[in-house]
């Protein structure tokens, strides 16, 4: 099978990568102890930031991942070329099942994720392989 790949720059690497790890440094996770940063960037080459806030009725909670999306949605984005998603742990996390529905709300298949690990490693996987068989804005009829 074929190693996912992206369009990213060197540069546009480096940016998500350092902002998304960045990130973990505003996760609010008393409970957990566990941060999470994510930053995603647009097409129109601009980065948003998202870490994970906790509660203390727990599920009310929200994750890195959709808190970035969220707050590049409400700026007006629909249109997105990559995210990064940073923890503190070994092998890198990969994001949890209802971030997978939302990002793919907003991404196509070969939507790339970059998952890094607390070493700033990373392990770069797509939307289609953590959410194959989706169901999405496409498959409304009406
Ligand atoms: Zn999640």
């Amino acid at each position: 099978m074929a190693s996912p790949t992206h369009q990213l720059s060197t540069r546009e690497l480096e940016a998500l990568s350092s902002k998304a790890i960045t990130a973990k440094d505003t996760a609010y996770c008393p409970y957990s102890k566990f941060r999470v940063g994510a930053c995603v960037l647009t097409q129109s080459g601009e980065y948003f930031l998202g870490a994970n806030v906790e509660n203390a009725s727990y599920p009310v909670g929200t994750c890195a991942e959709r808190v970035a999306f969220g707050n590049a949605v409400v700026a007006g984005h629909r249109d997105f070329k990559a995210i990064a998603v940073a923890t503190d742990i070994k092998p890198a996390a990969s994001p949890c099942g209802m971030c997978r529905q939302f990002m793919s709300e907003f991404t196509s298949p070969s939507f790339p994720v970059f998952m890094y690990d607390g070493e700033g490693n990373h392990t770069l996987t797509t939307m289609g392989k953590l959410l194959p068989h989706s169901f999405g804005p496409g498959d409304f009829t009406h």
